[in-house]
């Protein structure tokens, strides 16, 4: 038996065929609030596309590691038999929602990791390259490979204009008229993670690490002929094969293998290790097996688990880190930022972007469509006296440092002879004011404070004026006693 249809609120409806109006022929009633609700909802189904990697697909999987490189990383995902459930997408770069699978592209290889210590996303292309090496470039760069202004249409001669004047393009663009510029499914290709990045052991010795996924598949590829046929026939070929592959239960399957870099390597290395136009070769840093990663899981939902899917350079987790390649430094502050443009500022509490194992303990709050909500019983704000999570170098994730630049640091300003926190407002107290000023400071300060300050802050508020100035501190407590002496009297 069907279920009766309901409004979005759960409450069922009359007809799902017929618009109140009044009369047979008459005008509609702006009354029948379920015709408003489907039109205004249809209206609204879409979010704005990727600015760039518009057309993808994807699947869910895991990562099984096969191998042990505990001595490079402890991040926990990594650890010998550590099985991590991940969600995939692949995709066309410059091509809008509707465009063709087939296009000469590179394609996006973006891979989140649910870990215990939470998301970590390794969001690579089918190439170990880039086009550009500075993330300034990354507009001008997108808008060549997009549409002119003016008639709204590709134009090659647009791309060749960036790409002859630039010259660092030459090796991405080499790849991308290649073979390798139209791969023949989603599954037939490799995936990398391009950037450099950092990985660091149980002891805090830091490497530099690249990431391959190799296709078990084995690499193919569409010739140009090929690919404008299909083109034209299925411009959701590699979506389709994708996802007929998984429903059939022929997993696809990448082994994934790292290059290592010890750090004191790098700065005498032939070739730039942190310039995302070239590559490590493999013969200076050969590739060393990690696991296998397998999708075996389509979406339920294409719009829910795929589009809404949001994959950001920056979440890494503890055992890896961020390197100087300009370009992922720039996209870790791109992604997120164009997730709470594209889906909302609360786009990680949807159903593919939770956190899965951890615990998520941000201080973050409110904003549209907010789903989960704070513990009320757990302030807001930090620091605290009443048991909110407390930020710990411990067992942070410490993305952010280096070892060799020694200015990138989290440190407090460096304190002048006269720093101290309470030295300027003792000065103000005792140099600044008359005694006048003095006895309504001290009155708005009790007034404030016996507003409902409580123990342990109350004894806190005592010491603190104290540290101002001594008097004043004295005052400010036998003030805020007598205060509560009469309350209570
Ligand atoms: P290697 O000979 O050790 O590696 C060459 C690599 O090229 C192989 O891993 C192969 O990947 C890949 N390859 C084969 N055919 C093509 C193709 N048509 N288009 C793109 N890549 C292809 O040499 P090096 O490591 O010294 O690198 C030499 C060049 O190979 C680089 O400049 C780069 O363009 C390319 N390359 C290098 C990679 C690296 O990370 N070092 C990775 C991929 C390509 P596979 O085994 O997967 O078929």
């Amino acid at each position: 038996m069907t279920k009766p249809t309901t409004t979005n609120t759960g409450i069922p409806v009359e007809s799902d065929d017929e618009s109140l109006t009044a009369g047979r022929q008459g005008p509609i009633l702006l009354h029948d609030h379920y015709l408003i609700e489907k039109l205004a909802q249809f209206n609204r189904e879409r979010v704005p596309e990727r600015i760039v990697h518009a057309k993808g697909s994807g699947a869910y999987g895991e990562l099984v590691v096969t191998n042990d490189v505990s001595k490079y990383t402890k991040a926990k995902l990594f650890q010998p038999g550590a099985r991590t459930e991940s969600l995939a997408r692949f995709s066309t770069v410059a091509g809008e929602q509707g465009s063709p699978d087939t296009w000469r592209d590179p394609r996006g290889f973006a891979v989140k990791f649910y870990t215990e210590d939470g998301n970590y996303d390794l969001v690579g292309n089918n190439t170990p390259i880039f086009f550009i090496k500075d993330p300034i470039k990354f507009p001008d760069f997108i808008r060549s490979q997009k549409r002119l202004p003016g008639n709204g249409l590709r134009d090659h001669n647009m791309q060749w204009d960036f790409w002859t004047l630039r010259p660092e393009t030459a090796h991405q663009v080499t790849w991308l008229m290649g073979d390798r510029g139209i791969p023949k499914t989603y599954r037939h290709m490799n995936g990398y993670g391009s950037h450099t990045y950092q990985w660091i052991n149980a002891t805090g010795e830091r490497f530099w690490v690249k990431y391959h996924f190799k296709t078990d598949q084995g690499i193919d590829f569409l010739t140009q002929a090929e690919a404008d046929r299909i083109a034209g026939e299925d411009a959701d070929y590699h979506r389709k094969d994708l996802w007929e592959a998984i429903e059939r239960g022929d997993y696809p399957s990448w082994t994934v293998y790292v290059q290592v870099m010890p750090v004191a390597e790098a700065e005498g290395y032939r070739f730039n290790p942190f310039d995302l136009t070239k590559v490590w070769s493999h013969k200076d840093y050969p590739l060393i097996e990690v696991g296998k990663w397998t999708l075996n899981r389509n979406p339920r939902n294409y719009f829910v688990d795929i589009e809404q899917a949001a994959f950001e350079p920056s979440n890494v987790v503890p055992g890896i880190g961020f390197s100087p390649d300009k370009m992922l430094l720039g996209r870790v502050f791109a992604y997120a930022d164009a997730h709470r443009y594209r889906i909302g500022t609360n786009y990680a509490q949807l159903p593919p972007n939770q956190a899965r194992a951890a615990e998520v303990n941000s201080y973050s709050k409110e904003g549209a469509m907010r789903y989960h909500y704070n513990d009320p019983n757990v302030p807001v704000y930090a620091p605290n006296s009443f048991g909110g999570p407390h930020a710990d170098p411990e067992t942070a994730a410490d993305g952010g440092i280096w070892d060799f630049d020694p200015t990138i640091v989290r440190a407090g300003y460096v304190q002048h002879a006269e720093d101290g926190d309470f030295t300027q407002a003792g000065t103000l107290v005792r140099e600044v004011l008359d005694d006048a000023q003095r006895e309504r400071l001290v009155d708005n300060i009790v007034g404030h404070v016996l507003g409902g300050v409580r123990e342990p802050v109350l004894s806190r508020v005592f010491q603190y004026w104290k540290n101002v100035d001594a008097d004043l501190g004295k005052r400010v407590e036998e003030g805020v006693r007598a205060g509560l002496d009469s309350s209570q009297g």
